[in-house]
């Protein structure tokens, strides 16, 4: 099939590079010009494991190809993907603008059927405002249908997300319209399933409201865990091991960041409430998660007493592990107010520390290690729980440091380890643990 992607982003480009995988010819398109003159040279916009790669390969056998005109693109294809980004706005609501702004590009260019599916995550309705943009300034009197198909791929794991989905979603007006869709994703035998195109959007966002809540719950437990001297951890395997509750997502630590799950949460209340509903459990889910990083600022602050002239170091700071991803990560809450509490902060990060310099615009000190940024630290914070991490050699970091103090905010080691080392150490939801 022709396939056109529109936005190369995280989504859109993985998308492209997948399709064309399976055999389709496909061309990825995107208004920043930069972004696609670095495709054409073989350099990847995101870190994203196995990308480069994969991109490299379909390209080379003349399946992928970049382009930065959108109606020379829609006219070569079957099938046009939106998969731009839905940012929010100040309101929490989503900001539609590159999607209409796609849709009002589609209706000029289209010239016979085809299929516009809607990949980036956009309120329920969303389908149908492309399809009357589309409908009004269409240049000429064919046909053509809107699909929703949402996307569940987590950066870091893209690549084998979108080659064995849990579930594809396709909300289609009519079964032969969705059929397009089941043949495009059929090579890839997972369980589809087959919606109206409002409901398909409201999983989207049932989905990531759902997951956003098991971290806020786990959280508040944490919470209560410090209170009642009890380990969030040990709560959380006796928890997750019932298969109706599940351990995913039930790691206590900083809360949820990124691109998808703060927009996303807000944006769901902001439809609800558009539909004069007040969806009160998931404003206590934004609230819990708002909170976290204050929370963990508070427990540093208790234990280094004024922050003047302290040295911390803050590893990690991409918004999870296995991804360059800045946006909403907690590091970004934390690092500004540790320096405008006049801490020195070093920081180091595998994959981030590249965009992390756009995201921080207080004075810091990048480090080339975790060895390096501990290098004479009254305190380290671990604010991503990279897997490098856990394989530090704990030993060489004590050594480093100018106090073996660790505040770990994604609870990646076990505090009994951490006291035979020497450290004293403070996590989340679990009892301090203190040197000998
Ligand atoms: P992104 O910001 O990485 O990429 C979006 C791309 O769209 C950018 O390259 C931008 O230049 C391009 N673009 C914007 N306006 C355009 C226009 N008018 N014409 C052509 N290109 C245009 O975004 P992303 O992370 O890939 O997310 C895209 C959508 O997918 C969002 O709605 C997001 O919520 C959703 N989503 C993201 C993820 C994720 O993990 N990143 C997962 C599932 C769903």
């Amino acid at each position: 099939m022709n396939v056109a992607v529109v936005g190369t982003g995280y989504v859109g480009l993985v998308t492209g590079a997948v399709f064309s995988d399976l055999g389709n010819d496909v061309v990825c398109v995107d208004k920043d010009v930069d972004k696609i003159e670095g495709l054409r040279a073989g350099r990847m916009p995101i870190y994203e494991p196995g990308l480069e790669e994969l991109v490299a390969r379909n390209v080379a056998d003349g399946r992928l190809t970049f382009s930065t005109d959108l109606a020379d693109t829609v006219r070569r294809s079957d099938i046009v993907f939106i998969a731009v980004g839905t940012p929010p706005k100040a309101t929490g609501e989503s900001d539609l603008t590159a999607v209409e702004e796609v849709a009002h590009g589609i209706a000029e260019a289209l010239d016979r059927y085809k299929v516009i599916v809607n990949k980036s995550t956009v309120p329920v309705g969303t389908g149908d405002l492309v399809r009357n943009i589309i409908e009004r300034n269409r240049r000429r009197p064919v046909n053509f249908d809107v699909v929703s198909n949402p996307e569940f791929l987590r950066e870091g794991s893209a690549i084998e997300d979108t080659l064995r989905p849990d579930r594809i979603v396709i909300g289609a007006p009519s079964q032969q319209v969705a059929m397009t869709l089941l043949e495009l994703y059929a090579p890839l035998e997972r369980p589809m399933i087959i919606t109206d195109v409002h409901s398909a959007e409201i999983i989207k966002y049932a989905s990531n409201a759902f997951l956003a809540a098991k971290i806020s719950f786990i959280n508040e437990i944490a919470n209560l865990c410090e209170l009642a001297g009890g380990d969030v951890t040990q709560v959380m395997k006796g928890m997750g091991l019932d298969p109706r509750i599940g351990s995913a997502f039930l790691n206590a630590g900083l809360g949820y960041g990124g691109s998808c799950f703060p927009k996303d949460t807000d944006a769901l209340i902001q439809t609800a409430a558009s539909l004069g509903y007040e969806f009160r459990m998931l404003r206590s889910v934004v609230d819990v998660n708002r909170e976290r990083v204050q929370r963990f600022l508070g427990l540093i602050r208790k234990v280094l007493g004024p922050l003047e002239d302290q040295v911390i170091a803050v590893l990690g700071l991409a918004f999870k592990p296995k991804t360059d991803d800045m946006r909403e990560a907690r590091s970004v809450e934390l690092i500004p107010r540790l320096a405008m509490s006049g801490a020195r902060v070093r920081v180091y990060d595998p994959v981030a520390m590249e965009n992390a310099r756009r995201h921080l615009s207080v004075p810091i000190e990048y480090c080339q290690s975790s060895y390096e940024a501990a290098e004479g630290a009254d305190a380290i914070a671990i604010v991503t729980e990279w897997n490098e991490f856990k394989l530090l050699n704990l030993e060489r970091l004590r050594q480093v440091m100018r106090r073996p103090l660790v505040f770990d905010g994604r609870n990646i080691y076990e505090p009994e380890r951490m006291r035979r080392l020497g450290f004293e150490y403070h996590s989340i939801g679990r009892k301090p643990a203190f040197p000998n």
